[in-house]
């Protein structure tokens, strides 16, 4: 069986780190190192062609540059200095649709290694406060080293559990944006996706952190998951989502995922939807962005999924979830 050609393509995705620099002086350092630029894409199709070394500015994400998916910058100065972040373009969306003002309070539930918090702090422009908790010791000191390296303030980090923070604490009290990125399955990763389909040989094993993006990496003895194993990782997400939405002051969430698999996706936002009555409602953003929600309830189209065959990306999964009602009252 040969290993999905759609797979393979998906380009190497650079974000333009705000907080230290901007898109211009971006392109202009990478056409000192011999890059051609060929300006905003327009489609697809132009980031699909790409080869050498040449790069685009991507169509939908104002900050996002797009270049063949060979390409290895993490030995590049603009990376090791937080001018730039390796990031994918699904994994962008998240933050990007949460939008929040600056001044806002935001929490980012799960927050390690820190993509989406350093995004957020871009989009804060460092102004308003982030709480970012991650339960993993090891993934917090990861996140802490990034952030710095991003050059992110306004930031408290916390090795902690997010089930257990109290949304009733007047610290929090503040907080109208969180974004929930919760552990999941990791079906919509390229690189474990590809292992449950085949490979040829030759192949690099994960946690090579220079493995290129879109390149094809075997994980021995992965498989798909197993039903009770998304039945347990869709319990642990619905009770993250509804956590997040006991916040009292909440008006705006992100729920996101790098999973393909609708138990993950729809079903935990179905169901918690549904769990909270009338309080929140799904909002439909992105209209230009053609891959959407599975139609497995009414409204499910708001959504907005990713893959490498439809957008050129990993696997993904957002809704954004706002609230409707003043005064919402936790599901008892
Ligand atoms: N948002 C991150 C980013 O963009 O860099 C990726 C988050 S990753 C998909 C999920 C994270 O959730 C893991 O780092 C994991 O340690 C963390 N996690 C799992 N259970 C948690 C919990 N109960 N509270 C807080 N974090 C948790």
């Amino acid at each position: 069986q040969a290993v999905s050609p759609t797979a393979t393509q998906v380009p190497r995705y650079v974000r333009v780190n705000t907080l230290k620099t901007c898109v211009d002086d971006v392109i202009d350092f990478f056409k000192r190192q011999g890059y051609s630029y060929l300006g905003k894409a327009v489609s697809l199709e132009e980031l699909k062609a790409l080869s050498g070394k040449k790069f685009l500015l991507d169509l939908h994400l104002p900050e996002l540059l797009v270049f063949p998916s060979q390409t290895d910058l993490h030995d590049n100065l603009l990376y090791t200095s937080g001018h730039i972040i390796l990031q994918d373009k699904a994994s962008c969306l998240p933050a990007f649709l949460l939008d929040p003002a600056a001044g806002s309070h935001v929490i980012d539930a799960c927050a390690a290694p820190g993509n989406k918090t350093s995004h957020l702090a871009a989009i804060l422009k460092n102004k308003g406060q982030i709480f970012a908790f991650d339960v993993d010791p090891k993934r917090v000191a990861t996140t802490n080293t990034l952030l710095t390296r991003a050059g992110v303030t306004g930031c408290q980090l916390a090795q902690q559990d997010f089930l257990t923070v109290d949304p009733r604490d007047p610290k929090y009290s503040r907080v109208t944006h969180i974004l929930v990125d919760p552990s999941c399955s990791g079906s919509g990763n390229v690189r474990l996706q590809l292992l449950t389909w085949s490979w040829a040989g030759g192949l690099q094993t994960p946690g090579d952190s220079s493995c290129p993006a879109g390149m094809v990496t075997r994980v021995p003895g992965e498989e798909a998951p197993s039903a009770e194993r998304l039945q347990a990782l869709a319990g642990f997400q619905r009770r993250v989502l509804s956590h997040a939405l006991s916040f009292p002051a909440l008006q705006r969430l992100v729920y996101s995922t790098c999973s393909l698999h609708q138990e993950e996706n729809e079903d935990v936002v179905q169901s918690v939807l549904q769990d909270w009555g009338s309080a929140f409602r799904l909002v439909t953003t992105f209209p230009s962005w053609s891959c959407r929600g599975l139609a497995v309830f009414p409204g499910a189209e708001s959504c907005l999924r990713a893959s490498p065959a439809e957008t050129l990306t990993h696997g993904f999964f957002v809704a954004v979830l706002e609230l409707c009602r003043e005064g919402a009252a936790a599901p008892s």
